[in-house]
């Protein structure tokens, strides 16, 4: 009876032991269904009043979009796609796109090929910086913001203009897992007012640093920007990303994970313009924005998530986009610098 009570009173002592020694999973993501749908909920909820920001109008035809737009989307790299509010609604996809062309072109030409014909630090300066270009003498310069991402429109494949469009069509069009098309309104618009970016990408060739006609690049890049989305047309093309390249609800393979591999990084430095990096203090992950109110943001490895709202703050992005997707982050825990320490 005695042995009985000192081996009971052990395997107490050794239980507690064995508890307080167990790493306690103080960070535990909850991504079920049922946590997700609540937490994308609530943040519609929490933010859909806002009135911060206000639409792009240098663009014209942005100005008359309806401001009150709000949709979120979030896909798992599982394909299940969770959303809320207005994921119907189109807008055009803007420098967002840039994303998806820099990743077709280090698909085609190889990472080392942006890095030595375009450059991927940060310019430091606004998206459609001239004086960056002139600075840095045509190099270095960010296949995120205009004169890199004309760059990289230039290389894209295709014997000519129509051929090179198609393609960037296209991969937009695998990304979303459906055809997309063009914001008619949205590109007649812009393109009867870009001098700026035709200045730049004929700099650029000035330079040595365009790789097709300046005049029909910029054509294709302005096109490029005004291909429409939906919240979740948007959510699946950063779901594609989260998940190695291979679209999770269509399973086809876009890009490859070493691709995905070189564009995140490049999303991470220059991605919501010149608050790129309270943007990534803040919210510890890959992201873009574009001046029609699109905001993708990635995880790696866990889901991709997107929303619509065109009022945008001073730096160009998207108010709501960024309230929203850093709530749901932080609520899910998915900062993947919310490290877990080892015992
Ligand atoms: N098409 C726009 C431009 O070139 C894109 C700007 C953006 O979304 O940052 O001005």
């Amino acid at each position: 009876m005695k042995l009985l009570l000192v081996n009971t009173r052990l395997v107490v002592i050794m239980l507690v032991a064995l508890l307080l020694s167990s790493p306690v999973t103080l960070f535990a993501q909850d991504l079920s269904k049922a946590n997700v749908e609540k937490v994308l909920s609530d943040a519609y909820n929490k933010f859909k009043d806002v009135k911060e920001g206000a639409n792009a109008d240098y663009i014209k035809e942005l100005a008359t979009v309806d401001p009150n737009i709000f949709g979120i989307a979030l896909v798992t790299v599982d394909g299940q796609v969770y959303t809320a509010g207005d994921i119907q609604s189109m807008v055009s996809i803007q420098s967002v796109s840039k994303v998806f062309t820099m990743a077709k072109v280090i698909e085609e030409q190889g990472h080392q090929s942006v890095q030595d014909k375009i450059g991927v630090d940060a310019t430091g300066e606004v998206f459609n910086s001239i004086t960056a270009v002139e600075r840095m003498r045509g190099k270095e310069i960010n296949p995120l913001v205009n004169p890199g991402a004309i760059a990289s429109t230039s290389l894209i494949s295709g014997a000519d203009s129509s051929a090179k469009w198609k393609n960037v069509l296209q991969v937009h069009s695998d990304f979303a897992g459906r055809q997309l098309s063009l914001n008619v309104p949205v590109y007649i618009s812009e393109a009867g007012d870009n001098l700026r970016n035709q200045a730049i990408a004929h700099l650029l060739l000035a330079y040595g640093r365009m790789y097709f006609d300046p005049v029909e690049a910029t054509d294709i890049y302005t096109k490029q920007c005004a291909i429409n989305v939906s919240a979740k047309d948007a959510g699946i093309m950063a779901a594609t990303l989260a998940n190695g390249g291979v679209n999770p609800v269509t399973k086809k393979k876009v890009v490859s994970p070493e691709t995905v591999m070189y564009t995140l990084p490049v999303m991470s430095t220059a991605g919501l313009y010149d608050d790129s990096g309270i943007w990534f203090y803040n919210a510890g992950v890959p992201a873009k924005s574009g001046v029609g109110g699109c905001l993708i943001a990635v995880v790696p490895g866990k889901f991709g998530i997107a929303v619509v709202s065109p009022p945008l703050d001073k730096a160009g992005n998207s108010v709501k986009g960024q309230y929203a997707i850093k709530y749901v982050i932080e609520q899910l825990k998915a900062n993947p610098y919310l490290i877990q320490p080892k015992q």
